[in-house]
């Protein structure tokens, strides 16, 4: 398919989103009509014989919504190598493992071909939307800050690793290169080393030697390239070095890498002395527009911009200058949920059009008025759930996902909004995960909340000139009164008076009524701001990829209860402020 015959498919399925809505669950229940799970509510009802609709009714009637504790057996039972039909008729020879950086626990998530051919399609579609407004030169670079993390076997067998890791393996992600006519600059061997440091240093030697021909820049969170960055700012000069003499850092030490490498780069003394050059300036304006001066053929920067990647949009365009950054779409390792159609709006205003065939999807209406049903997790009233063609502008809702990879029902967990429409299909705004983060007792804040916050209190540091690298937060309720902790890593020199002032600015932020009432009453005790070395976070992240979490998915855990995480910040804290806000 070229690009626009990819729109012209997007935009039929479009048109008719609650048509193929309708449509996409009967081709699920065909495929896997007759699996435990589904016999369980559906019975002998013979599917064939109903007309799409009243199927429609009859399952979100009869099967009721789930999480994903209610999979786990059946998924614990194909990891032990059950190849009966438990959630679909197929067996399943992949599993993937959901980030865990939100939940704090990593999850198995059934994984099928289907799986890796929605993710080359989506990429294709939103790369037609792109080349749109930002054409990109046939048959050159992409750097891509990408990650495999390990695979490993289930006992029954089954290939485990993350989404990201098993689509690049995949056929899928080989036959993307030669069909958008675009190329990675990294081969196989860097994606999949295992070790994100030394893969960072060859994406970026490897860009570099590729500088002239990269298009545009990429990973899937922006966490990714900004990491990268900041390792860069370390390692320049080595990079340019091996760039003079073709050769590779001692600090790379896996043969496979090395040598798939060094396969590739030659000696570039000219190019090397020209970046060393644009170093040396760079580094006397903090590295500003590094990206743009460095690979000057560079149309945007793409990755995942919204919800927890907020707080790294302010680095990135630092580092990205002019150039335009471009929000990537929305899914999760469960299943695709929609593309990006308009690329040059901010990250502030993007939206994601639900892609109506990838997956049945319903809508659980959100409302923060005290009416409909209560919800136990969080101060959210729910109505029952509707599907997709049947939802409102400026109404939230949770996403509930029916896949063709054996989730029925499944409530996603990320909240919402409905912005417009495109064509039929609508364009959603990511709010937040459902789940909070921060509760000591009536209190209810959830990651967005907590975000908010430290925006406020960051922006005393960057008026000071000082820059907040990243945080995270704790409820501590081991004392009396409980009360909540933000850990802040910092770079460069502030005022402790300053701190202070943040701190109290946090806690005087938090708007919860919950959270208010209890600071008033001193039923929360003053919030403590902590301040970490510089590294520490780094030290979470290798914490996380130590335990299996990969590079490509990882999220900074905004809030955390982990003993061992909460053993780093503690060790690291170099100075503590407590808020006056309520004295
Ligand atoms: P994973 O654990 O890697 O499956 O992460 C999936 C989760 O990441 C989703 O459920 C969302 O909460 C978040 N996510 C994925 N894509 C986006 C996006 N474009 N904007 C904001 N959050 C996203």
């Amino acid at each position: 398919m070229e690009p626009y015959d990819i729109i012209d498919w997007f935009e039929n399925l479009s048109e008719n989103a609650g048509k193929v809505q309708t449509q996409t669950l009967r081709r699920i229940l065909e495929l896997n009509h007759g699996v435990q799970y589904l016999q369980k509510w559906l019975r002998d009802i013979n599917i064939q014989e109903m007309d799409a609709c009243s199927l429609e009714s009859l399952f979100t009637s009869m099967v009721p919504l789930a999480s994903h504790a209610d999979f786990e057996p059946y998924i614990q039972r194909i990891a032990d190598g059950d190849t009966g039909p438990l959630l679909t008729q197929q067996p399943m020879a992949t599993l993937s493992l959901s980030s865990g950086t939100t939940e704090g626990r990593q999850k198995y998530v059934p994984f099928t071909r289907h799986s890796a051919q929605t993710t080359l399609q989506i990429l294709r579609l939103a790369a037609a939307y792109r080349s749109r407004v930002y054409p990109i030169r046939d048959g050159g670079r992409i750097l891509e800050l990408i990650y495999s993390s390990k695979q490993f076997k289930t006992k029954g067998g089954l290939a485990v690793g993350t989404a990201t890791t098993h689509y690049y393996a995949s056929e899928e992600f080989k036959i993307r290169q030669e069909i958008t006519n675009s190329f990675t600059c990294s081969p196989e061997e860097v994606i999949s080393s295992g070790d994100y440091k030394q893969s960072t240093y060859c994406h970026l030697l490897l860009g570099l030697f590729f500088s002239k021909e990269v298009e545009f820049i990429t990973s899937t969170f922006a966490y990714s390239i900004v990491q990268a960055f900041c390792a860069f700012e370390e390692n320049w000069e080595e990079i340019c070095n091996d760039l003079r003499e073709g050769n590779l850092s001692p600090r790379i030490n896996l043969p496979k890498m090395r040598k798939a490498v060094l396969k590739i780069i030659s000696p570039d003394p000219c190019l090397a002395s020209k970046i060393e050059g644009f170093c040396e300036e760079l580094q006397n304006r903090n590295w500003a527009s590094l990206i743009p001066k460095l690979w000057p053929n560079a149309k945007y920067v793409c990755s995942i911009l919204t919800g927890s990647m907020q707080p790294y949009l302010k680095k990135l365009r630092h580092y990205a200058g002019e150039l335009p950054l471009v929000s990537a779409d929305y899914g999760s390792t469960e299943s695709w949920i929609g593309v990006n159609v308009d690329p040059s709006l901010p990250p502030e205003k993007v939206t994601f059009a639900v892609i109506p065939s990838f997956s049945y999807f319903e809508f659980i209406p959100l409302c923060r008025q005290k009416q409909g049903r209560f919800s136990p997790i969080d101060d959210l009233a729910e109505d029952e759930p509707i599907p997709l063609s049947q939802v409102k502008v400026g109404q939230e809702y949770e996403i509930v996902l029916t896949t063709f990879t054996g989730l029925y029902r499944y409530r996603l967990g990320d909240v919402v909004e409905v912005a417009g429409f495109h064509k039929g299909t609508p364009k959603l705004n990511f709010i937040c995960r459902r789940k909070l983060i921060l509760t000591v007792n009536i209190d209810k804040n959830t990651e967005k909340d907590l975000q908010l916050v430290v925006e406020r209190g960051s922006q005393l540091l960057s008026e000071a000139g000082t820059e907040l690298v990243d945080f995270t937060s704790h409820a501590n309720v081991a004392n009396q009164p409980g009360n909540y902790v933000i850990y802040w890593e910092i770079k460069g020199e502030v005022e402790e008076r300053v701190l202070g002032e943040c701190c109290s600015e946090m806690d005087a932020a938090f708007v919860d009524h919950g959270y208010v009432v209890s600071r008033r009453t001193n039923s929360i005790g003053p919030l403590e701001l902590c301040i970490v070395e510089r590294g520490t976070f780094r030290k979470i992240l290798d914490y996380f990829i130590a335990n299996g979490a990969a590079m490509s998915q990882f999220k900074t855990p905004r809030c955390t209860g982990n003993q061992v995480l909460l053993k780093i910040l503690n060790m690291c804290t170099i100075k503590r402020f407590q808020s006056t806000a309520y004295a």
